[in-house]
């Protein structure tokens, strides 16, 4: 990838955690240059204390983000990371030699490989995905089950399909549903093959055969009864027992859920804590 631009990949900020396919997800938190193998956590203490201050990947440091959007205002503006095609793929134009913001990058980001895809994480949804990020971005969607349902050569027809699709399932996450619980488990071949029937005609070429599904379950010990997200910009400091991680969420004591990945950038300490034993304190 071209350098010039990076988001949040600062060594003293929240970062969304990295994940591995497993039995169930494995996280891992890179914080201070110290990898948390978040997993272990499950039923201890952690801590996140927010040092009041949000860095832009341009190294601008702010009280706050522009519009809560992870970008100081120049980049907001002016950077192809925050262009209205990362939002609607179908709005790319870099296979047409068409520039948004930087032809450049637009070019070396859309014309790639992408792929479309069906998940199960709270309800059925469509998505799309850079050919390298398949699995990482369902687990980060908090996803149960998916299945790709077509390979394109760039963003912008990955975009097309999607939309296509969208008349017929959701194209977003309810994100409370999902921390809810695991979704009922949903056909998604026979979804795939009925869905297929509504993809523009030019682009059924690009639809796989491949119909390998992947199941995906997440390092939880008890779901939230009624969910209460928690933000740094309101509680500086969060610190309670951790039940479980779900997609890029920590599922705290009282409740409580925490999206690391809408905190990336957020200058923070981490800590975790054993839990002490009753028996030994008295
Ligand atoms: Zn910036």
């Amino acid at each position: 990838m071209i350098e010039k631009y990076k988001k949040n990949m600062l060594r003293d900020t929240l970062k969304k955690m990295d994940t591995e396919l497993n039995d169930v997800v494995n996280y891992t938190l890179d914080i201070h240059g110290k990898i948390h193998f978040m997993n272990d956590y499950i039923g201890k203490q952690i801590k996140i204390d927010w040092s009041g201050e949000v860095i832009c990947g341009c190294g601008k440091k702010m009280n706050s983000f522009y519009r809560n959007s992870g970008y100081c205002y120049k980049c907001y503006w002016e950077s192809p990371l925050a262009s209205q095609s990362i939002f609607k793929p179908e709005l790319c134009t870099a296979h047409l030699g068409i520039e948004e913001r930087d032809l450049e990058w637009e070019k070396e980001f859309q014309i790639a490989p992408h792929y479309v895809y069906l998940a199960n994480s709270s309800g059925i949804k469509v998505g799309i995905t850079r050919g390298t990020q398949g699995v990482i971005r369902w687990m980060d969607q908090g996803a149960s089950q998916a299945i790709l349902l077509a390979e394109v050569p760039n963003r912008k027809f990955s975009g097309d399909i999607e939309v296509s699709l969208k008349r017929f399932v959701a194209d977003v996450t309810n994100w409370r549903k999902m921390l809810s619980g695991e979704p009922d488990p949903v056909d998604l071949i026979k979804m795939k093959e009925e869905l297929s029937v509504h993809v523009p005609e030019e682009l059924k070429q690009y639809i796989l055969l491949d119909n390998t599904v992947t199941e995906i379950r997440y390092p939880v010990n008890k779901y939230p009864a009624k969910i209460k997200s928690v933000k740094l910009d309101k509680f500086p400091v969060i610190e309670g027992t951790l039940l479980g991680i779900k997609g890029q969420y920590l599922l705290l004591d009282e409740d409580r859920v925490f999206n690391v990945r809408s905190h990336e950038g957020y200058i923070a300490k981490f800590s975790h804590q054993e839990i002490a034993q009753q028996g030994v304190l008295f």
